[in-house]
């Protein structure tokens, strides 16, 4: 006779596992439920929600017995805000939560349990490491509301402090909420497409001290700005660059096509190791600058480069880790499917003096393969692709050319343990892997595995 567990059912049950995106999974008789804001190691006190065929939900009513893990989360707005996923769980909880995730993919779908998954290699300070926020804006009740979006709608929940991004970011967020109607601008309604500042961006380089503003807003026309400078240059006095960006349409994509100068200069410059980057408005870069560091590090480290290695950069954004790599290496091709990545990657190259990286737009699964028929040979290959992992016609490419050692770079464990086992299979095989902890707070984890034939 087997238990079934019906709506509103209250129970007590044992916390077994986090999920990744950090509820607490209990099993009554076998029967998953997800509690978010429970930790593995927890009795708690619960009431059933929603229940389907194989799992359900359930709302946390009271611990019973709390994890030796579990935190006061520093942010007054964690249980609503979507940014953070984790911060009721202790940093050092946090990074052993993620190897074990790492650890599970390698063991269940990559099929690989005796290949070494390191401890995941963390942040001395993981608090305040974000570069970039977008921060939306809106009216509510006639006031100003900025913060972030509580996971999964489109309702911001209103904060002052967002403790994983810059102080800059914070001063610019309160102070533009309490002054804006006083300089006669109205934040934007996405139900009547009405008022006009949309979005607060804020970018900043770690190592030139740098600050980028972007507002982006409804429509061109923008009577208010001298205003708005003045108002940003009294809360950050430093900064480097302030633009507009216009975004005429009812739409959740933050950026419309025009960005504008409206103070200083159109970009920003920090550096990972000694190779310097600009930053424009719309560039890709990594936002978080110290962990990139880390990341790069972790891959050049598993490349093993001497000087005489021709590389493959699949998935080069602007170009970061073709530079980084070009110094260490013969030449560095990289291929990127955004245009305008590539030309940053190319700018980016001439900025620094480096004559050995050559940049190509496209798809990889398309580019590499025209290298390769072209004649070009190459003895390490690194590839970071994105969340959907490496496009199944690549993956037949490496396994036809079979350069000797594969980096791959990875923000999804998921897609990477699947294309470690279509590796293997094609006789590759994987060394180690080693996690590294890019977003704090949050469920995800970056990882970079070696790969030798
Ligand atoms: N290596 C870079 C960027 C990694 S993000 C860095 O560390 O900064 C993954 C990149 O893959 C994105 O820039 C995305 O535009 C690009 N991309 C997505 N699909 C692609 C494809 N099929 N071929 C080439 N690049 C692709």
């Amino acid at each position: 006779m087997s238990y079934s567990v019906n709506r509103n059912d209250r129970l007590n049950v044992y916390v077994e596992d986090l999920t990744h995106d950090g509820s607490g999974v209990a099993k009554v008789e076998g029967y998953p439920l997800f509690i978010p804001g429970a930790l593995p190691g927890e009795e708690v006190d619960i009431q059933v929600g929603k229940t389907l065929k194989n799992y359900g939900f359930a709302r946390l009513l009271n611990i019973t017995k709390a994890s030796p893990d579990r935190v006061k989360p520093p942010c007054n707005v964690f249980s609503q805000c979507g940014g953070c996923q984790m911060q009721h769980l202790s940093y050092e909880g946090q990074l052993v939560q993620k190897r074990k995730t790492v650890r599970d993919v390698m063991d269940r779908i990559a099929k690989l349990p005796h290949v070494p998954v390191h401890p995941v290699k963390g942040m001395d300070d993981p608090w305040r490491y974000r570069n970039k926020s977008q921060i939306p804006f809106s009216e509510r009740d006639g006031k100003v509301v900025s913060g972030f979006y509580k996971s999964r709608t489109h309702h911001i929940v209103d904060t002052d402090i967002c403790l994983i991004q810059s102080h800059e970011a914070d001063d610019l967020m309160a102070m533009l909420k309490y002054e804006l109607h006083a300089i006669g601008v109205d934040a934007y309604d996405e139900k009547t497409h009405l008022g006009l500042l949309r979005h607060l961006i804020v970018r900043t380089g770690r190592t030139s001290g740098e600050v980028m503003v972007i507002l982006v807003t409804r429509k061109k026309k923008f009577t208010q700005k001298d205003a708005a400078i003045e108002l940003i240059k009294r809360v950050v006095p430093n900064v480097t660059s302030i633009m507009q960006n216009f975004n005429t349409e009812r739409t959740n994509v933050i950026f419309g096509d025009e960005t504008v100068l409206l103070y200083g200069k159109p970009v920003i410059v920090d550096s990972i190791g000694n190779i310097d980057f600009e930053i424009s408005a719309r560039s890709f870069y990594q936002v978080n600058p110290i962990q990139t560091e880390v990341l790069y590090g972790q891959a050049l480290e598993y490349a093993q480069l001497t000087g005489n290695e021709s590389v493959i950069d699949a998935y080069c954004g602007i170009g970061t880790i073709s530079l980084f790599i070009a110094q260490k290496a013969k030449e560095v091709y990289g291929v990127e499917i955004v245009p305008e990545a590539i030309e940053d990657a190319k700018r980016n190259a001439e900025l620094n003096d480096i004559n050995n990286a050559h940049f190509e737009a496209g798809p990889a699964e398309v580019v590499i393969p025209k290298w390769y028929a072209d004649g070009k040979r190459f003895d390490v290959l690194v590839v970071d692709p994105p969340r959907k992992g490496c496009d199944e016609e690549l993956l037949k490419t490496i396994l036809e050319y079979k350069p000797k050692r594969v980096v791959y770079v990875s923000c999804n464990p998921g897609t990477l343990a699947r294309d470690l086992r279509i590796l293997e299979d094609g006789g590759y095989r994987t060394q180690e892997v080693q996690p590294v902890d890019m977003f704090p707070h949050s469920s995800h984890v970056e990882c970079v595995a070696w790969l030798e034939i």
